[in-house]
């Protein structure tokens, strides 16, 4: 049983891939899709001992075996060629860590059929290592579990250059606005406003810092009418 937001992960992952799963923890993503045979092999990489003990146990209490191999290594260097892997899923990372992540692992012939993102924090810095790397995005989503707005990127190769605000908010989620998507920016707009509020009452309204929130309240403002 995945929660809601590995759940909607795993939407993501083609039938028929073969996954790798980079960070995976308890391996409970790639273990699910195997068990409901939407997949048939994956590779569930990790770089902390710790954590691969958790995704041994996992293949031993389903008896994955062989289909779901563990392996230490830091980012893709847990893919080799031989794994034939057409898509790859990195959840629950900061952004930066996995803009870092696919920069190591990045061979400028070589690009996966899919990638499934899920940024905890910075999806800016995510969608335009995309774009300047040879991905588009195919999808993208907005889910909310347990309090928490989690995005969802899912790129495929391509070529695509994206505005400072499709950047910011997703050019899915600009056509085509969630709900989930908008409660998150509307929550974010009254943080920015609550901010704001404490500044004025400091009457500290010429500093930099409120011009700036007042610029990102703008900009919020103006991507959610
Ligand atoms: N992917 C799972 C999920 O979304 O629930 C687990 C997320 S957990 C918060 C992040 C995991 O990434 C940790 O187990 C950590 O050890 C692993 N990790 C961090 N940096 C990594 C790297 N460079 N290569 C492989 N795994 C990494």
């Amino acid at each position: 049983h995945l929660s809601k937001r590995l759940a909607a992960v795993a939407n993501f992952v083609p039938d028929g891939a073969r996954l790798a799963d980079i960070g995976s923890d308890h391996a409970y993503l790639p273990a699910n899709l195997l068990l409901n045979n939407q997949i048939s092999f994956a590779i569930a990489g990790e770089v902390a001992p710790g954590p691969l003990d958790n995704v041994k146990s996992e293949i031993q209490r389903h008896r994955l075996n062989d289909r779901l191999i563990p392996r230490l290594a830091d980012g893709l260097a847990a893919v080799e060629t031989d794994d034939l892997i057409d898509t790859v899923v990195i959840a629950g990372m900061g952004g930066r860590l996995i803009c870092q992540i696919l920069t190591d692992g990045h061979l400028e012939t070589h690009r996966y059929h899919r990638l499934v993102l899920q940024p905890n924090i910075d999806i800016d810095l995510v969608r335009l290592w995309l774009s300047e790397n040879g991905y588009q995005l195919v999808d993208e989503s907005v889910i909310v579990d347990e309090g928490h707005y989690y995005e969802i990127l899912v790129a495929e190769p391509g070529n695509i250059a994206y505005s400072a605000r499709e950047l910011q908010f997703g050019p899915y989620h600009l056509t085509e606005p969630s709900q989930a998507w908008q409660e998150k920016w509307q929550r974010e707009a009254a943080r920015i406003k609550s901010i704001m509020k404490n500044i004025e009452a400091a009457d500290k309204t010429q500093t930099e810092a409120y011009q700036s929130y007042k610029q990102e309240l703008q900009m919020i403002m103006e991507a959610l009418v």
